[in-house]
């Protein structure tokens, strides 16, 4: 396989050895250096822009973490800021061409995850609150159950009438306005900027969500890809076209299937969730 990819000239199969010891220096010194791990892109490397380090890479290589990566996630200003993920991204992450904020979203997670497991170990204990009988209860969630929804599986899927483009884009047809829109998916930046959003509509007492997110998540209409076509349509597409945007956006979203069968110890509901991603992720002990 990795033969007819050098054949065909799409991009370099990643080495199956690690790198040469990172901390050069200290190698010197010490001859302890901090181990590395390939990490699997979700996306395959499938949406990168044919400038990014990462187009069509399927694996990315990271440092396991060390002290160093310990005082990032322990930094109040860091946290506060919101700047703690993408310092411990930048630190982790080998190739220093890689700029964390343009990773995709499902692809962040997935390095996010292998660095806690790698760093606190496999067993994120997290609470959780039953949906039903809101107790709250805690439950221990193993990280290496992950799933991953792949490039591949979720191209295998499409659902008729949605097409991948060259561009890494996603056209869609919207059943209510027959507009035809173009689907990009989230880097880091957008996350970034999204949670800024939140943060300045709670100060003014509004809730733009919707709307900021259909913004990042949309590249065109109809052709047309300036800001202003697109503010305009994203407040003015009828509610069933927001809603199918952001369903479909979520089945194309290559990414970490982190989904536990809670059962609860109060009431026995049973449902399928989400594993919450919360503090505790990376601070198992506080
Ligand atoms: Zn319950």
């Amino acid at each position: 396989m990795s033969r007819n990819k050098d054949r065909l000239g799409m991009g370099e199969t990643p080495s199956p050895e690690p790198s040469p010891p990172v901390a050069a220096m200290g190698a010197n010194v010490f001859s302890f250096v901090a181990p590395t791990e390939f990490v699997q892109l979700p996306s395959e490397g499938r949406y990168y822009s044919s400038d990014h380090p990462l187009r069509n890479r399927e694996t990315i290589e990271i440092k396991q973490m060390t002290a160093k990566e310990e005082d990032i996630l322990t930094s109040v200003t860091l946290i506060k800021n919101g700047v703690a993920l993408d310092r411990l991204l930048e630190s982790i992450i080998i190739d220093k061409s890689i700029n964390p904020k343009t990773l995709l979203v499902g692809d962040r997670n997935a390095i996010v995850i292998a660095a806690r497991v790698s760093g606190y170990g496999n067993v994120y204990k997290t609470n959780i609150t039953c949906p039903e009988c809101v107790t709250d209860q805690k439950h221990n969630f193993d990280l290496n159950d992950a799933g991953i929804l792949t490039a591949s599986k979720v191209l295998s899927n499409l659902s008729e009438g949605i097409q991948k483009l060259e561009n890494g884009t996603y056209q869609v047809v919207l059943p209510k306005s027959n507009l035809t829109v173009c689907l990009r998916l989230m880097t880091g930046a957008d996350e970034n900027a999204i949670t800024k959003q939140i943060e300045s509509d709670k100060k003014q007492q509004t809730e733009r969500l919707v709307t900021t997110q259909l913004s990042r998540m949309i590249a065109s209409v109809n052709g047309n890809d300036t800001p202003e076509a697109i503010g305009y349509v994203v407040n003015n597409i009828p509610s069933a076209d927001s809603a199918y945007i952001r369903k479909t956006y979520k089945s194309l979203v290559p990414n970490l299937e982190l989904k536990l069968g809670f059962v609860c110890t109060s009431c026995a509901h049973q449902e399928q969730m989400e594993v919450p991603l919360t503090a505790e992720f990376f601070w198992p002990e506080s």
